[in-house]
């Protein structure tokens, strides 16, 4: 099985080695999460363990090449691993963002001493990543930072507050967006990597959610801190801007596959319930409203399952834009909610319990459309391909 609900489907870009990492993938979220998954949504955060685990079995950092420490793949690998832990219901475990969004920035703009630092413990889970654009008082306006890292002799002193950091409570590094030339607004932005054990960060809360429980995101402080001139990512300062810009259709395009997936998952728990359950003496899936619901569904799921596939061949070759990234994160993430939605009427009042997944599935659904850029944002950028 390739698929939850379109067993005759293939994705194109699937071969014998990426089903081989696909099953392995599964039998370790199956068999390893899964269990511990319902215990880490009441505690609000996974287990540390949880991260040595899954770089023991080769599921961290997959795109990042083996002289770093990485599985040596491509974003198929990382693509079938996120697949795999999200049809185990395990959204909360903050892969994504540390394999597909912190560990690129470092292979693609940290120096060879940079990423020999950095990658192979973030390959092992012995450190987690995270990255920290959104400050209390700014989020879509990411020219608008406030955070500063001043240079002084071959330091950068950091000041300022970031806030709903994934992986913030976990995190060992955070790539930080701050100006070190504050003077010339979004030119003078730059990506900085402060190690956690420094003194002069903090961890906030972890903050309480709708969704996503077992995902710890935080608040993070930086008061006078120090790290010195080599963290800096890229050659030169006033970069920062500019790789945000080049990295973000990699992070859009893969919340626009999580909404696949989410989609997919929710038809297959939803199929299962309308197949047992029984009202007016029949099942619930033989009410014409509900086939028809569950048609229209379908259909849509795999429009949007072709679509995405269909980008992730154009991503290999590196001809994925930031337009159509955004159309993808924008309408994947829309129809991820409404299906949602509708797979949950579906199931009645069991569908508001939390004992059901569907419900959990609602709940953890609706920040896709924030996160990563809001929806609106996306639409904004595709207006400007118009
Ligand atoms: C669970 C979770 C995890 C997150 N993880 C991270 C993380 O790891 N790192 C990180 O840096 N951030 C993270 N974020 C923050 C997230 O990226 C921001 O919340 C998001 O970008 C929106 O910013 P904001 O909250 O400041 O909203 P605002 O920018 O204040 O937006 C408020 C509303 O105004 C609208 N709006 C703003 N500007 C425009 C415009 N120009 N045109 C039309 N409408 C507009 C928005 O669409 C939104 O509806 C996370 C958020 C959540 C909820």
């Amino acid at each position: 099985m390739t698929n939850p609900i379109f067993q005759n489907y293939t994705s194109p870009w699937e071969n014998d080695e990426l089903r081989i990492l696909r099953d392995a993938a599964r039998k370790f979220f199956q068999s390893e999460f899964k269990p511990k998954n319902d215990r880490w949504i009441e505690a609000g955060i996974v287990d540390r363990d949880a991260w040595f685990l899954a770089g023991e079995a080769g599921l961290l950092c997959a795109e990042i090449p083996a002289e770093y420490g990485g599985g040596g793949g491509d974003y198929r690998h990382e693509t079938v691993i996120m697949e795999e832990m999200l049809y185990a219901g395990l959204g909360g475990f903050g892969n994504q963002v540390h394999s597909t969004i912190v560990a690129p920035y470092i292979l693609n703009y940290g120096s060879e001493e940079q990423r020999r630092r950095w990658l192979p413990k973030m390959a092992t889970g012995e450190t987690v990543g995270a990255i920290a654009m959104t400050e209390p008082n700014t989020g879509s306006d990411l020219q608008a930072v406030r955070t500063t890292a001043i240079r002084q002799d071959d330091h950068y002193v950091i000041n300022g507050a970031k806030t709903y950091i994934s992986n913030g409570q976990h995190c060992g590094l955070v790539i930080v967006v701050a100006k070190t030339d504050p003077a010339l607004g979004g030119r003078g932005i730059s990506l900085v990597v402060v190690e956690t054990d420094n003194p002069g960060f903090k961890r906030g809360r972890n903050l309480k959610k709708l969704g996503q429980h077992s995902a710890d995101t935080s608040e993070m402080f930086f008061d006078d801190c120090r790290v010195p001139v080599t963290n800096l990512l890229g050659e030169e300062e006033g970069k920062g801007f500019v790789q945000l810009m080049q990295q973000l259709p990699q992070e859009r395009f893969n919340i626009a596959q999580a909404a696949v997936c989410g989609i997919e998952r929710a038809l297959e728990v939803t199929l299962d319930f309308v197949k047992q359950r029984k009202a007016f003496g029949q099942r619930v899936i033989d009410f014409q409203n509900s086939k028809f619901k569950l048609a229209e569904c379908k259909t849509e799921a795999l429009v949007a399952r072709t679509f995405v596939d269909q980008l992730l061949l154009q991503h290999l070759e590196g001809k994925l834009d930031a337009a159509t990234a955004s159309m993808a994160k924008y309408w994947c993430t829309q129809k991820q909610n409404e299906i949602v939605d509708e797979c949950l009427q579906l199931h009645g009042g069991a569908g508001y319990m939390d004992e059901y997944e569907i419900s959990r599935m609602y709940a953890d659904a609706r920040v896709q459309k924030i996160y990563g850029g809001t929806n609106e944002i996306m639409k904004e950028l595709i207006s400007r391909s118009l």
